[in-house]
């Protein structure tokens, strides 16, 4: 008899963007002709740069010739994007081993993985509201403990609560934690570490002999000046921080898939016994046993976004979507609502007027204005509240929903 991995029940059984379409169906089948716009998505709208798609192409022809066909690629990825991306690293000051550099097929298969080279007993600290996949893996990799049917909350998860008081933004731990996932910007709320807000995790992380899993999905959405790009911008980041970055929010890969991650070779973890181990050492054992890499299309492709049209492209796309949070953000302040994130991020992230619950509201802006956000509930119990916009929608359809919003009574 074949035994499930029975950790894996313990995971809702939709994920929270099922839901919402759920919700959205049921309205379209009594008003079919309705003109919803989706504020929203976590998905980018718009088409891949033209230096992308040249490179694609000329990357096809050299599959199909015999002197450039490519078979098994490096497992990390090829030299020659790993080379930007140090290259990008040195840029803003940070300089990094080039073996450090692992390409991936996107943040979120790291985000997971990143599980199997640690030990099953580590205590896992998530913020909340977060990026649903932090919590969702500990439960599937075994790490959760109990639920708490009253709270919904996991008893071996330490819960960095985030509200209004705090702007969002996680405060350190009362108790050792083991391991830390940090989202700067964070989604769903929009906000930022500051370099000094960054700096006390990491010396927490220090202290406490934690990593750090730091997830930079949003990166090149940051435009104010005191928030770090990278975690190593901060002083002994590199001892403990494993940086995760994607090509998806920034460059429109969420459909063509490429990131990568860092592993130091400063980063330790520890046995039992109190030796230590890089953690490297064990994430490049289970990269040549698990994966033979990324698509060789894939990394030429990424590889385009660093010639300087390439640069281009990819600051007009980020342009363009935080042009639209600013948008939704400026026009949600004008109607009196508490506005968080929107500046360094494409989240705008906000109260529901009235102490109404995310789904109540969420219902009033698909009933009354055909318009859809994300409830805040979903990323997390302390998003209960709250909404989600996003910048991600084309610029007439964002104006068109402000425009219709506008019109409600809050
Ligand atoms: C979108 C997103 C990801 C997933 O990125 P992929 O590279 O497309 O897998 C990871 N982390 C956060 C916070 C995200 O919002």
């Amino acid at each position: 008899m074949a035994l499930a991995n029975e950790n894996y029940l313990k995971t809702p059984e939709i994920y929270c963007y099922d839901e919402i379409d759920k919700r959205v169906n049921a309205y379209k089948v009594l008003h079919p002709s309705a003109k919803i716009i989706r504020l929203g998505m976590g998905d980018v709208t718009r088409p891949l740069p033209q230096e992308v798609i040249k490179a694609l192409h000329s990357a096809v022809d050299e599959m199909a010739a015999e002197g450039s066909f490519k078979g098994y690629g490096p497992p990390s990825g090829y030299d020659f994007l790993i080379e930007k991306i140090h290259k990008e690293y040195k840029s803003i000051g940070v300089s990094l081993d080039k073996e450090s550099i692992f390409i991936n097929d996107g943040a979120k298969s790291d985000i997971g993985n990143i599980g199997h080279v640690l030990g099953r007993d580590n205590i896992i600290a998530i913020a909340d509201p977060v990026y649903p996949v932090y919590e969702n893996a500990t439960i599937m990799s075994g790490r959760a403990g109990f639920l708490n049917e009253e709270d919904q909350k996991w008893s071996n998860i330490v819960y960095l609560h985030c509200s209004a008081e705090t702007g969002f933004v996680p405060s350190l731990p009362n108790e050792r934690v083991d391991v830390i996932y940090l989202c700067n910007p964070n989604n769903p709320t929009g906000t930022v570490l500051t370099k000094s807000d960054l700096k006390q995790w990491v010396d927490y992380a220090i202290e406490h002999q934690s990593i750090i899993v730091y997830d930079g999905a949003y990166e090149s959405f940051i435009n104010e000046p005191n928030v770090p790009k990278s975690i190593y911008e901060i002083k002994g980041a590199k001892k403990v921080a494993v940086e995760i970055r994607t090509y998806s929010k920034s460059a429109g890969f969420t459909g063509l898939r490429c990131g990568y991650s860092v592993f130091p070779p400063e980063l330790m973890v520890y046995t039992k016994l109190g030796e230590d181990v890089p953690l490297i050492k064990l994430w490049n054992r289970r990269i040549t046993n698990y994966t033979n890499g990324v698509s060789y299309l894939v990394q030429r492709a990424a590889e385009a976004l660093y010639s300087r049209k390439g640069k281009q492209e990819t600051s007009e796309l980020v342009d363009y979507y935080i042009e639209n949070a600013k948008l939704i953000r400026d026009g949600l302040l004008a109607l009196g609502f508490e506005v968080y994130g929107g500046i360094s991020s494409p989240y705008v992230w906000f109260k529901t007027p009235n102490g109404m619950s995310s789904w109540k509201f969420f219902h009033q802006l698909l009933y009354e204005h055909e318009v859809i956000g994300t409830p805040g509930v979903v990323f997390g119990s302390s998003g209960e509240g709250y909404m989600r916009f996003t910048g991600f929608s084309s610029r007439e359809n964002t104006l068109i929903a402000l425009n219709r919003i506008s019109r409600g009574k809050y």
